[in-house]
């Protein structure tokens, strides 16, 4: 079984699926830039030394899905799992540390995703979009389906730290981001959910404090549309697909602050 060294860099909340092992998507990459998805991992049965967090280095032996044949779908042997220091900090919020592994092998826009993905069953990625015009907010069902509900209590899978018997809340929205890339063959009118672990988080913290749902809603907005695609920031999306559909969803934002000198300014060729 190979050894793999993985950033982490994104988990989703969870999203009902019939392949139960795959509720949460955790992704990260390698020191090469190679994208990774794992499962199953059953965080709450990891020692605690052994709950890694985001953008921390993780190694563990892990070999191919074999019935999965998207190319960066592994599933990890927990035993063989270790944490490797700290989390990398983000440094003053320009992430350089970050960038350099997580921008490695970073795509031009989501149609080069959907070459790759014809090619070599690519499915999972980051790029920058050109421009994101909104986030949609919009009502969904605010209780799992029976089935979901059951597969979420099996896999329990749910928590990293916290000792709840209980799965996670159901989402009441769809927060649903529109956006253009920077390719020529883009249409200008990609909408697509974003299912990071930290909307969730972010929404369910805001109500527990005694804030409504529609104001939770709007706050939550506030920071994953204006905050992290402010003009002062150069913004990307982590994208996927997400239990063996073909269909790419955002599974999570990476956010450095725009540097102060352009780097352009010095790499012109002449
Ligand atoms: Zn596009």
């Amino acid at each position: 079984m190979p050894t793999f060294k993985v950033l982490i860099t994104v988990k989703t909340y969870p999203v009902p699926s019939k392949t139960y092992d795959e509720l949460v998507c955790t992704a990260g990459v390698t020191e090469e830039g190679d994208f990774i998805r794992l499962y199953p991992i059953n965080f709450r049965d990891l020692p605690y030394s052994k709950q890694y967090q985001k953008y921390q280095w993780i190694q563990f032996d892990a070999e191919k899905h074999a019935s999965d044949p998207r190319k960066e779908s592994f599933r990890p042997n927990e035993n063989t799992l270790i944490t490797i220091g700290k989390p990398i900090p983000t440094n003053k919020g320009n992430w350089s540390e970050r960038s350099k592994i997580v921008l490695a092998k970073k795509s031009a826009s989501l149609e080069e995703l959907y070459e790759k993905q014809k090619l070599d069953n690519t499915s999972l990625g980051i790029f920058r979009p050109r421009e994101v015009f909104d986030l949609e907010i919009k009502p969904d069902n605010p209780e799992w389906k029976p089935s979901a509900l059951a597969e979420l209590k099996q896999q329990r899978i749910w928590e990293n730290r916290s000792k709840s018997l209980e799965p996670p809340r159901k989402m009441p929205w769809k927060f649903i981001y529109h956006f253009s890339c920077d390719d020529a063959r883009c249409k200008n009118n990609h909408k697509m959910q974003i299912i990071d672990w930290e909307i969730g988080a972010l929404y369910w913290n805001l109500i527990d404090k005694g804030t409504l749902p529609d104001e939770a809603a709007q706050l939550v907005k506030q920071k994953f549309f204006e905050e992290i695609f402010a003009t002062t920031r150069n913004s990307y999306f982590f994208v996927g697909t997400v239990s063996h559909y073909p269909t790419w969803i955002i599974i999570g934002t990476f956010w450095p602050l725009k540097l102060t000198m352009e780097p352009t300014l010095f790499n012109l060729d002449w």
